[in-house]
């Protein structure tokens, strides 16, 4: 699995099993994997109610910049919501992972949308719908 994870027991297992429900080869875009690592804050989100963030991290070598991707879970809005919000939150993280090298070709908010796609196409219709209804 090209995945790091550092973080506590329930969003450990909450992680673990989006994981295990996408599809083989989910990370592999273009030949390439992406890769990702999650961490948890208990800092402040940039917006109020944010759950989740997905960065690249720094990488010197350019042609490596869009694989390596760091998701933070916001633990305190998380700590608020019902796993199936938490599930939604990481299977959209990892949307964000999976299309990152259109980040620069697209706006935010179609950058949004591609990643509920890609959540929805991966099976978590379900759980993107309990996070609409959390209405954060
Ligand atoms: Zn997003």
């Amino acid at each position: 699995m090209n995945s790091t994870i550092v973080l506590g027991a329930r969003y450990r297992s909450l992680v673990d099993d989006v994981l295990s429900r996408l599809p083989h080869g989910w990370n592999l875009v273009d030949g390439k994997l992406k890769d990702v690592t999650f961490v948890e804050s208990d800092g402040y989100p940039s917006k109020a109610t944010g759950l989740a963030v997905t960065e690249f991290r720094p990488s010197p070598f350019t042609q490596m910049r869009q694989r390596y991707h760091r998701v933070t879970l916001y633990t305190r809005n998380l700590s608020k919501v019902s796993d199936e919000v938490v599930r939604s939150a990481i299977a959209h993280e990892l949307g964000h992972v999976v299309s990152s090298h259109l980040q620069r070709l697209v706006n935010e908010e179609r950058a949004e949308e591609i990643a509920d796609i890609l959540a929805m196409s991966w099976g978590f219709a379900k759980e993107w719908e309990a996070w609409n209804a959390a209405n954060l």
